[in-house]
């Protein structure tokens, strides 16, 4: 697999490099330099397969000799060893539950994977890598938990102090091993400022080699593939032939890991890309500008996102064409007050718990349905566990929620963090004095 960067099509890098740096230095995206077509005899049998033997066609597909078949195998078997059922609420709706993993988010997938190329690629290397995340509560507990124990690796993770919510806190303190926490008394931006300024730091570099766990990093789209095709496999064994899939959306990494699966050759009716009120993409698909904003402050907090980093990508997979993105992605965007009542809907009527970014999914579900009515089965993602969102959530929904296996344990483990201030040089000073 050779990449380019969305800035210059004419540099090409290994797999490898493009894991290490997660950017090129021109700022650009890392892309594949040719999207690999499945085979048709592999989508027409899908559903005779298993989940990891889905993630291994795929991604033995787009990475190709990189990483010898036997190896991916194990990383897939390790990588992902959790489900993600489509699970039927009424006949014609159905949500793809991608929160079974250790932190009950979706970005397990990306996290899991990632971590355990990083450890392959550098088995061979002397120097522990060491890797920097900012994290607004989801990102970290994914990363720290899929790096948890994968040799050769530590994670520092920062995140805003009380700005977390507890189950979240907990995922990022309590694992010991090669995982630490800072607690930084400042907002989610100055904790990414904080890693953006050891990644540019030549002293830090010269000692410690740093690299990123960014949502960006090639690794973490690949694994986000996976789970589009194995829904399409699960509803193809009850009939259904093309999906309308209903996502999320904050970064748009995960839409963007949708649309390479359908240009991989998944057959995709359309997709809907929910937003909350951080709606620059929607805007941008009905004017044509593109004209970021800073994030607004949602209960759907995971999606508070004014300039979606992996836009971009997206952009290139279609040519920079707006009519070629319009014709597949169907945009709709919720306020406080829809997701809140969509929440009490969802448990009203089917009984279902989700959380606040799950519901604005169902909402644009079923908005499009509403105005596209037709032979398709329609999909939408539910990212995280209600259990990680409790302010999100009315007490008396949130009290009849069931924790998935291992929540309650998180209480008992032991706290570990470091608090830091808004302060550079303590924290370049901690990571200089604590390897
Ligand atoms: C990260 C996240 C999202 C947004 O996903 P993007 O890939 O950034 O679009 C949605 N829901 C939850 C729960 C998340 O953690």
């Amino acid at each position: 697999m050779k990449l380019y960067s969305t800035n210059n099509k004419a540099l090409r890098v290994s797999f490898k490099e493009a894991v290490f740096n997660s950017l090129p230095e021109d700022k650009g995206l890392y892309m594949p330099e040719v999207i690999p077509q499945l085979d048709p005899l592999f989508l027409r049998n899908i559903q005779q397969y298993s989940l990891q033997e889905i993630a291994f066609t795929i991604a033995n597909t787009l990475i190709g000799a990189d990483i010898p078949v036997n190896d991916l195998k194990k990383i897939i078997k390790d990588a992902i060893d959790f489900d993600a059922p489509v699970k039927f609420l009424a006949a014609d709706t159905a949500v793809l539950e991608l929160f079974h993993g250790p932190s009950y988010a979706f970005k397990d997938f990306g996290a899991r994977f990632m971590s355990r190329v990083m450890g392959y690629f550098s088995a061979a290397d002397d120097q522990l890598l060491d890797v920097l995340v900012a994290t607004s509560g989801d990102t970290g507990g994914a990363v720290a938990l899929g790096f948890l124990g994968v040799e050769g690796t530590r994670v520092t993770i920062l995140y805003p102090k009380g700005k977390v919510s507890e189950v979240q806190e907990l995922q990022l303190t309590t694992n010991g091993q090669n995982i630490r926490a800072i607690e930084v008394d400042g907002t989610f931006d100055d904790c990414q400022a904080l890693v953006k300024r050891a990644f540019n730091d030549q002293e830090l570099n010269q000692q410690l080699r740093l690299t990123s766990a960014n949502s960006i990093n090639i690794a973490r789209l690949i694994p986000q593939t996976f789970y589009y095709f194995y829904a399409y496999a699960q509803l193809k064994a009850q009939g259904v032939d093309r999906v309308v899939f209903t996502v999320p959306s904050g970064n748009f990494g995960n839409i963007g890991a949708g649309l390479l699966a359908f240009k991989m050759g998944l057959p995709v009716e359309q997709f809907v890309a929910a937003t909350n009120a951080n709606d620059t993409v929607p805007r941008f698909l009905k004017s044509g500008h593109y004209e970021p904003k800073p994030s607004v402050q949602t209960l759907a907090n995971a999606m508070d996102v004014g300039d979606p980093s992996n836009w971009v990508r997206i952009q290139d997979l279609f040519g920079k064409d707006i009519e070629e993105l319009k014709k597949i992605i169907t945009t709709y965007t919720y306020q406080d007050q829809e997701t809140k009542a969509a929440m009490e809907q969802l448990y009203h009527s089917y009984h279902y718990i989700a959380c606040p970014h799950t519901a604005i999914a169902w909402l644009a579900s079923q908005a499009y349905k509403g105005e596209h009515p037709g032979q398709y089965g329609s999909v939408f993602l539910s990212t995280a566990h209600p259990c990680k969102f409790p302010d999100a959530i009315s007490e008396e929904v949130f009290a009849k929620i069931k924790l998935p296996a291992g929540a309650e344990k998180l209480d008992a483990k032991n706290k570990e963090v470091v608090a830091l201030a808004v302060d550079y040089d303590a924290f370049k000073h901690y990571l200089l004095n604590h390897k």
